[in-house]
């Protein structure tokens, strides 16, 4: 993927003001892997539910001062404001004044949300409640070292994955998932899942036009297209209850299997067209 570094101004850096302050979580590193994945799929906050202590009271949690960093991770967040301002730009031409511009809330272990404490343990989420996308870094980390899914073009997709449930939220999408709250291969979580993955594919579209570097946007190299695949291949609710679980339970999907995020992704890219990630279970405005 090629793109130039540009003003920071979709992201919101609150790195230095997050955090569990100091606390430990009495977790070994591959237990908390293995509940970030799973809460990450599931949408729910398992670390919770285990009752390890992670959980603070408003207003505890934030640190300020300054953020410890690396060219790596710098380069990660003008990759992250690059690519977020890409697919808005897209979305707004596509939109028109129907699309309300958003940023990416970057954040380390936990941060306030409205739609509650975000912590990295839930991986990237769109909060519907203040139209948000927040993002710890770190989980890009994941998703090339434990998931296999490396590369710039994979981070991309969660990203425009992120914006795609925005889109949703703008459009009211999402109304008839809020109201259904079921789980399984049928559920209008996964519809809504799987439109998030079609939309992400709607930019990929946008993005392989070429010259588009030359002109100041961002634009793939052959072989990003396989990179997204393979990450949306990676993170099926099958292939991680299979990782995490050992087991496949589908009554518990709320993404879809890897097969269909793949499938959904595809949709996006070869149409380059929003209504292509139209389903029977997700309405159309
Ligand atoms: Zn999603």
């Amino acid at each position: 993927m090629r793109w130039t570094p540009g003003d920071r101004g979709d992201i919101e850096d609150m790195r230095g003001r997050s955090g569990f302050g100091g606390g430990a979580i009495p977790l070994g590193l591959g237990g908390f892997v293995v509940l970030l994945l799973l809460s990450w799929v599931s949408g729910t906050n398992l670390f919770s539910l285990l009752g390890t202590d992670t959980q603070q009271a408003p207003g505890t949690v934030g640190t300020t001062g300054q953020v410890a960093t690396s060219p790596a991770e710098e380069k990660m967040v003008d990759l992250v404001d690059a690519v977020t301002k890409d697919a808005q730009d897209m979305w707004a031409e596509k939109l028109g004044a129907r699309y309300e511009r958003t940023r990416v809330v970057l954040f380390r272990d936990a941060i306030e949300s409205a739609c509650g404490l975000a912590q990295s343990a839930t991986g990237p989420f769109y909060c519907p409640g203040d139209r948000k996308v927040y993002l710890d870094l770190g989980f890009f980390d994941e998703l090339s070292k434990r998931l296999g899914a490396p590369g710039d073009f994979a981070q991309a997709y969660v990203i425009t994955h992120e914006l795609g449930h925005h889109v949703q939220n703008l459009l009211g999408l999402n109304e008839r998932a809020a109201e259904d709250r079921r789980a399984g291969p049928n559920s209008a979580s996964v519809a809504l899942e799987l439109q998030a993955d079609c939309f992400a594919g709607v930019w990929g579209h946008a993005a392989s036009e070429r010259g588009r570097f030359q002109a100041g946007h961002v634009e793939l190299d052959p072989g990003d297209a396989e990179e997204a695949l393979r990450a949306a291949g990676a993170i099926g609710d099958d292939r991680l209850q299979r990782m995490t679980a050992g087991r496949v339970m589908p009554d518990r999907f709320t993404h879809g299997t890897s097969a269909q995020r793949v499938a959904a992704f595809s949709r996006g890219m070869d149409s380059g067209d929003p209504r292509a990630c139209t389903s029977s279970a997700t309405t159309t405005r």
